[in-house]
Protein backbone atom coordinates (compact mmCIF):
# COMPACT_ATOMS: atom_id res chain seq x y z
CA UNK A 1 0.00 0.00 0.00
CA UNK A 2 1.77 3.49 -0.94
CA UNK A 3 2.72 5.12 1.50
CA UNK A 4 2.95 2.40 4.25
CA UNK A 5 6.42 2.47 5.35
CA UNK A 6 5.89 6.40 5.92
CA UNK A 7 3.04 6.10 8.09
CA UNK A 8 5.38 4.10 10.91
CA UNK A 9 7.54 7.31 10.48
CA UNK A 10 8.37 8.88 14.43
CA UNK A 11 7.07 12.56 13.47
CA UNK A 12 3.64 10.51 12.22
CA UNK A 13 3.48 8.76 15.30
CA UNK A 14 3.50 11.86 17.32
CA UNK A 15 1.55 13.33 15.15
CA UNK A 16 -0.65 10.86 15.87
CA UNK A 17 -0.60 10.64 19.75
CA UNK A 18 -0.91 14.27 19.85
CA UNK A 19 -4.43 14.59 18.09
CA UNK A 20 -5.67 11.32 19.21
CA UNK A 21 -5.08 13.32 22.40
CA UNK A 22 -7.55 15.69 21.13
CA UNK A 23 -10.47 13.85 20.44
CA UNK A 24 -10.78 10.04 19.76
CA UNK A 25 -14.09 10.59 17.64
CA UNK A 26 -14.52 8.75 14.74
CA UNK A 27 -15.32 10.25 11.87
CA UNK A 28 -17.02 7.34 9.94
CA UNK A 29 -19.10 6.12 13.02
CA UNK A 30 -18.80 9.24 15.41
CA UNK A 31 -17.96 6.92 18.66
CA UNK A 32 -14.92 7.69 20.70
CA UNK A 33 -12.47 5.54 21.00
CA UNK A 34 -10.10 5.81 17.66
CA UNK A 35 -6.53 4.35 17.05
CA UNK A 36 -5.99 5.19 14.45
CA UNK A 37 -5.81 8.28 11.73
CA UNK A 38 -6.83 8.61 8.63
CA UNK A 39 -5.92 10.80 6.11
CA UNK A 40 -9.16 13.20 4.49
CA UNK A 41 -7.77 13.90 1.32
CA UNK A 42 -5.38 10.72 -0.03
CA UNK A 43 -1.53 11.77 -0.47
CA UNK A 44 -1.67 9.43 -3.61
CA UNK A 45 -3.93 12.90 -4.41
CA UNK A 46 -1.89 15.30 -3.21
CA UNK A 47 -3.28 15.35 0.26
CA UNK A 48 -0.53 16.86 3.02
CA UNK A 49 0.97 13.74 5.14
CA UNK A 50 1.63 14.99 7.79
CA UNK A 51 -0.82 17.80 8.32
CA UNK A 52 -3.23 17.91 11.04
CA UNK A 53 -5.74 19.34 9.57
CA UNK A 54 -5.68 16.51 6.67
CA UNK A 55 -5.52 13.75 9.53
CA UNK A 56 -8.64 12.39 11.08
CA UNK A 57 -9.60 9.95 13.75
CA UNK A 58 -10.64 6.56 12.29
CA UNK A 59 -11.47 3.10 14.31
CA UNK A 60 -8.35 0.72 12.91
CA UNK A 61 -8.33 -3.03 13.52
CA UNK A 62 -9.42 -2.73 16.95
CA UNK A 63 -12.73 -1.73 15.73
CA UNK A 64 -15.33 0.58 17.17
CA UNK A 65 -16.13 -0.64 20.88
CA UNK A 66 -19.65 1.15 20.87
CA UNK A 67 -20.69 0.60 17.09
CA UNK A 68 -18.09 -2.52 16.71
CA UNK A 69 -17.83 -1.16 13.53
CA UNK A 70 -14.00 -1.47 12.07
CA UNK A 71 -14.13 1.67 10.13
CA UNK A 72 -11.14 2.08 8.16
CA UNK A 73 -11.59 -1.48 6.91
CA UNK A 74 -15.58 -0.31 6.19
CA UNK A 75 -14.44 2.63 4.26
CA UNK A 76 -11.87 0.69 1.53
CA UNK A 77 -9.70 2.09 -0.37
CA UNK A 78 -11.74 5.20 -0.53
CA UNK A 79 -10.02 8.22 0.62
CA UNK A 80 -12.01 9.96 3.23
CA UNK A 81 -12.86 12.69 1.65
CA UNK A 82 -15.46 10.84 -0.63
CA UNK A 83 -16.32 8.43 1.88
CA UNK A 84 -17.89 11.86 4.47
CA UNK A 85 -19.74 13.15 1.42
CA UNK A 86 -21.57 9.96 1.97
CA UNK A 87 -21.43 10.00 5.51
CA UNK A 88 -22.36 14.08 5.83
CA UNK A 89 -25.85 13.18 4.81
CA UNK A 90 -26.51 11.26 8.52
CA UNK A 91 -25.28 12.63 11.47
CA UNK A 92 -22.08 11.74 11.99
CA UNK A 93 -20.65 14.03 14.33
CA UNK A 94 -23.32 14.19 16.49
CA UNK A 95 -21.35 11.74 18.66
CA UNK A 96 -23.00 9.25 21.24
ZN1 LIG B 1 -15.65 4.34 13.91
ZN1 LIG C 1 -18.78 3.29 16.25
Amino acid sequence: MAGRADLTSYAYRKLRARILAESNVCLMCGHPGSQALDHIHAVSRGGAELDPDNLAPIHGVEGCPVCLRKCNNDKGNRPLSEVLRLVTSRDWYAGP
